[in-house]
């Protein structure tokens, strides 16, 4: 999630998420939230719900009852909002906004569906569309990286080598045997 909707969350729910300044060891909220802007109104929705609910009801009848969510992150195209505390009404809250995330696209908010491929996510046919495109341009990138970084390591690798056999340097010994076994070209 971009980080100024994450900080708006942060701000708005600051007792929900106490343990976003917690070391690693301590919690995976150090992380922050990992998922897609589309989910913000969701969980601020279902914040918003919790903290009413903290603030009105749960003191009066039961006590003192926490929430603090430990993390919160997409799994299998799904919200997951994994938290200490709480009682039955939190639990239908976080229940009903995660179920609301696999009809929610995770870019852009709009009606989503999930996919049926090995990378499950819930997404409108539009920013699904990008994405699949987004993902075909960087492997096509990254197969042209590879290629002009291999041709600049031969070209790296053969001149200095060239140059040591013709010299005859004793510093160059191992880079010779090996341009010995392996060959320069
Ligand atoms: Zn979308």
């Amino acid at each position: 999630m971009k980080k100024e909707l994450q900080d708006k969350l942060f701000e708005k729910y600051p007792k929900v998420f106490r343990q976003r300044d917690l070391p690693m060891q301590q919690t995976c909220m150090c992380w922050g939230i990992t998922c897609g802007d589309g989910w913000y109104n969701i969980l601020d929705v279902m914040c918003a719900e919790i903290q009413h609910h903290l603030e009105h009801n749960a003191s009066k009848d039961e006590g003192t009852i926490s929430v603090e969510a430990t993390q919160v992150k997409e799994k299998y195209g799904g919200l997951r909002f994994y938290y200490n505390g709480g009682d039955d009404l939190i639990r239908g809250l976080v229940c009903m906004a995660e179920g609301l995330s696999y009809c929610t696209c995770e870019e852009c908010g709009s009606p989503g569906t999930q996919n049926d491929e090995s990378w499950i996510s819930t997404l409108c046919d539009s920013c699904r569309e990008n994405i699949v495109e987004t993902r075909k341009r960087s492997v096509e990138e990254a197969a042209q990286r590879f290629v002009e970084d291999h041709e600049t390591a031969l070209q790296m690798l053969a001149h200095p080598i060239d140059e040591a056999i013709m010299g005859q340097e004793p510093e160059y010994e191992e880079e010779i045997e090996l341009y010995k076994t392996f060959g320069g070209d």
